[in-house]
């Protein structure tokens, strides 16, 4: 096995929109950074065709700007062959806001981004262990093709989603829903292409209890075919009725209520967020590879149903299976403050704030078929659930920060996770910067700089 040597400012393990927002925050701010990624290609689920949720709170303010905001327009800018690559911010009853992109081009922009920042990136490559003297990292050992890299930080930021840096640290995390461990379950995420949609919102206008919803789902009205049909930038949640009929035949191949259709800025595509794998534990390899090889089956029993019982989905085609499993939840570290569901849905601001969340409680059973989805208040995010009160040098972003499971059911989405992360790369740069701590760096000093930078950090209520 060959080994290298390497020395950065900061380390950021996980390209996803955690660990990329907080690479880029770091760079910019002056850090020598090190992205690693066990993928080949950055952003981590921002590639899974997947919607951004959370830039607007329920009443249609804008709570996130920010590195997030920024990619968004950077993408807009873009004209392609079927329009711009991202969308507007679209009022949804049901999400708070829908912002659609083109996922594929998003690799290519967050390159340019990374590159442009100055930031070196090392692809295929994971990490293999984390040394810790004194409750202190001094350096971390990763593993790709045939080479053993050791790397010295001062700064160790992980934003690996499952927190495996932090694992391996030996840093305490909690796992799953409180009192019972449940963790909500993970997706294959698809993409169908040869999808007549339009023949679909239709079915909806002439069925529309298909658009029917559990109770445990909060939803404002007029999230109906009439608002699919006013613009294609949406998120479909519907046929719960047709589904649980098609599950008592003994067709329906997937363990979930309803079906997610994102539609896509490409014309005849729409990305599927419907296979569902309970009982499974992202940040166990077992627990992964039992789940990928279910989704795989799930993907293929699923189109012949809707070939058969869709209306719009009679011609589609799997155009693609995305290569990583999509975890909603594994291991949250323990930071110096951590965001609890208290403060979440009583909206609680502080000093400390820096970012927004407001995207609904959404909680993905773990052992059965429902969701349960809460609309809440605008609730600050603050800049210590990004810091680990135990280990010296590591930081968090993204979705393993300091949260308990409900809190962490809202700032999953994608954009907050991309506030966290910027929110880490911001503190990491002034800690190297002045010579210090991540713990002990001024928050006001953290969210000048964002709020430099265009990031939102207060919402009229
Ligand atoms: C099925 C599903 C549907 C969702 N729907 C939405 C939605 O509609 N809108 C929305 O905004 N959010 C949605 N979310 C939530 C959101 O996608 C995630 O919570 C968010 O992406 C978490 O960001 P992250 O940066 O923490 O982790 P990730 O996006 O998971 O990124 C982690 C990165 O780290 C890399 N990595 C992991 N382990 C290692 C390792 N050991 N070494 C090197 N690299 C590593 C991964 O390859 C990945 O690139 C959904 C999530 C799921 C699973």
């Amino acid at each position: 096995m060959k080994t290298v040597n390497k020395e950065f400012d900061v380390v950021v393990l996980g390209a996803g929109p955690g660990g990329l927002a907080a690479a880029l925050a770091a760079g910019r701010g002056g850090a020598k950074v090190l992205l690693v990624e066990k993928n080949g290609y950055l952003g981590g689920n921002m590639a899974i065709g997947l919607p951004l949720l959370g830039f607007l709170d329920k009443d249609g303010n804008k709570v996130i700007g920010g590195i997030a905001d920024e990619f968004m327009k950077d993408m807009a800018s873009y004209e392609t062959a079927y329009g711009r690559a991202a969308s507007e911010h679209k009022v949804c009853p049901m999400h708070n806001s829908v912002t659609l992109y083109d996922h594929e081009l998003f690799k290519i922009v967050a390159l340019h981004k990374v590159l442009d920042a100055g930031i070196e990136v090392l692809f295929h490559t994971d990490i293999e262990s984390v040394n810790v003297e004194n409750a202190e990292i001094r350096e971390i050992t990763l593993r790709g093709k045939g080479y053993r890299i050791f790397v010295k930080a001062k700064i160790y930021i992980d934003a690996s989603g499952d927190g495996d840096m932090a694992y391996l640290a030996g840093a305490s995390y909690e796992k799953g829903q409180k009192d019972t461990g449940i963790l909500q379950p993970p997706t294959m995420m698809f993409t169908l292409s040869g999808v007549d949609i339009d023949r679909t919102i239709d079915y909806l206008a002439e069925n529309p209890d298909q658009m029917d919803r559990s109770k445990t789902i909060d939803c404002a009205g007029g999230y109906d075919a009439d608002f699919f049909r006013s613009d294609p930038n949406f998120v479909m949640v519907a046929m719960r009725k047709l589904f649980s009929q098609l599950r008592e035949q003994g067709k329906m191949p997937v363990n979930r209520e309803n079906i997610i259709v994102i539609n896509s800025l490409l014309p005849g595509e729409v990305h599927m967020n419907c296979t569902r794998h309970l009982g499974t534990d992202g940040s166990d390899v077992f627990s992964v590879t039992r789940a990928e090889i279910e989704g795989y089956l799930q993907i293929e029993k699923f189109v012949e149903t809707l070939h058969q019982y869709v209306p719009g989905f009679e011609k589609c085609y799997i155009s693609q299976i995305y290569p990583s499993l999509g975890i909603r939840e594994s291991r949250r570290f323990s930071g110096i403050r951590q965001l609890t569901e208290s403060d979440v849905v009583n909206g609680v601001f502080n000093e400390e704030t820096i970012g927004i969340g407001s995207y609904c409680v959404d909680i993905h059973a773990g052992d059965g078929l429902s969701t349960i989805f809460t609309k809440i208040p605008a609730y600050g995010i603050p800049y210590g659930i990004t810091v680990s009160d135990e280990i010296e040098g590591l930081m968090f972003a993204g979705r393993c920060a300091s949260m308990d499971a409900v809190a962490m059911s809202s700032a999953r989405v994608m954009p907050i996770c991309m506030a966290i992360g910027e929110a880490a790369g911001v503190g990491a740069a002034l800690a190297i910067k002045q010579g210090i701590s991540p713990r002990e760096v001024d928050v006001t000093q953290v969210r000048k700089t964002l709020l430099d930078a265009g990031a939102i950090l207060s919402v009229n209520k």
